[in-house]
């Protein structure tokens, strides 16, 4: 996943980077660009600075922007510098300047008063209608004199709750681990996660079942449904793929509208294993790619493929597990025929054309067994849902 940094400021590159390092992301800054919009910070909220930095560059880069806003507040300053860290002690002032004009405003004062806090909000933004703002808070309090060389702004100044060291006296990963900004991007990773990292499992199971069902209870868990077979009604519905249907299987395949009759083409190519693997010829490869394309947008951590012909297909190669649903040969017979009108000459040829059950069942990665009552079927999809299902993470 390629993620920019919406930020021209050194520092905090140097600190994202080590922050996301090992995460498999591909990071941007400005410097992979041969012009980057310096953004004016010119809202009244760090939330709306951060937002605004992210979105900008989230469009002008076409990739996912991470923006960081912070400051530090001090509780005798009632919370100065705030959203004027950056420039305290004028326009181009430096991090020392910045430094000094604390120290002098705080002369005086006793340690256990100087209490202060550094904020960081990150922003992340698709430039679209993706976007989440997450908050670090890092509580501390400013010494009486600069102490350390690492780090940079206000960090020579600031010693965090329950530490003897400052920021500046600390390595990158002992400052991370503990920061604002350490904190605020342990959240925004979570959400890049959410936003990049799906699971995709592919449900099979033969005609009868009880593939839907299971996938239904999946939805309701908030996985979102591909259907394999909606996808290929509505593909014969296209002009194009209508074509191609009439000059391969011929004109007896329409229905009095001129639309193609599913069940017919199903009578010719059920009973004749070349014609069915003509009209595999056609459709499968198109539903392969409309598959993808659905992976491909889809927002949800989980997606779940209902496919009968999921691996004889081969369309597994595009699923991370595969989840068979089986059942007894009684059980799936009386379902056919309480849930369709088929003929058992009909039932029969889709039986064999979807293979059997017990080498689906070889290749299971989750195995549902659909005999008994629906409650035990749910036990099985929410024991799936909540202990197998992978937890999304950025490797
Ligand atoms: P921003 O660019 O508007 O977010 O301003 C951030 C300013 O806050 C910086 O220039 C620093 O002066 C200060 N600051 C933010 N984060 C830190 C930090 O981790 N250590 C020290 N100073 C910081």
């Amino acid at each position: 996943m390629e993620l920019v940094l919406a930020t021209q400021n050194l520092d905090k590159i140097k600190e994202i980077k080590d922050t996301f390092k090992n995460l498999g992301l591909k990071i941007f800054t400005f410097k992979d660009f041969s012009y980057f919009p310096s953004i004016e910070e010119d809202k009244e909220t760090p939330y709306d600075n951060a937002l605004k930095k992210a979105r900008t560059i989230a469009r002008f880069t076409g990739k996912i922007a991470l923006a960081d806003d912070s400051g530090l507040e001090v509780e005798v300053l009632g919370g100065a510098p705030g959203i004027f860290s950056h420039r305290f002690a004028g326009e181009k002032a430096s991090y020392e300047d910045n430094n000094r004009k604390i120290l002098s405003l705080l002369e005086g004062i006793p340690l256990d008063e100087r209490k202060a806090a550094f904020r960081c909000l990150i922003a992340i933004s698709d430039g679209g209608s993706k976007e989440k703002v997450v908050e670090g808070i890092c509580k501390g309090r400013i010494l009486q004199e600069m102490r350390g060389e690492k780090g940079f702004g206000y960090d020579p100044l600031f010693q965090p709750e329950g530490f003897t060291k400052t920021f500046a006296q600390m390595s990158l990963k002992e400052k991370n681990k503990i920061s604002h900004r350490g904190k605020a991007l342990k959240k925004a990773r979570k959400v890049l996660e959410e936003w990049t990292n799906t699971t995709v499992i592919g449900l099979t199971g033969n005609i009868g079942s009880g593939k839907t069902t299971v996938a239904r209870m999946f939805k309701e868990l908030g996985a979102e449904i591909i259907e394999a077979d909606k996808i290929g009604h509505d593909l014969i519905k296209k002009v194009e793929v209508k074509k191609n249907l009439i000059r391969t299987f011929g004109s007896s395949i329409l229905d009095e509208k001129k639309e193609i009759e599913r069940r017919k083409l199903g009578r010719i190519v059920f009973k004749n294993k070349k014609k069915l693997e003509k009209l595999n010829q056609i459709l499968h490869p198109l539903i392969f790619a409309e598959i993808k394309k659905k992976i491909a947008s889809t927002q949800a951590r989980i997606v779940i493929i209902d496919a009968a012909i999921l691996l004889e297909a081969g369309w597994n190669s595009l699923v991370d597990k595969v989840l068979v649903v089986s059942t007894s040969y009684e059980a799936q017979l009386k379902r056919i025929k309480e849930s369709t009108r088929f003929s058992s000459e009909e039932i029969e040829g889709i039986m064999q054309a979807q293979g059997p059950q017990d080498k689906k069942i070889q290749r299971a990665d989750f195995l549902i067994r659909n005999e008994g009552s629906l409650k035990e079927t749910k036990r099985q999809v929410e024991q799936i849902w909540e202990k197998e299902l992978p937890k999304p993470g950025l490797n």
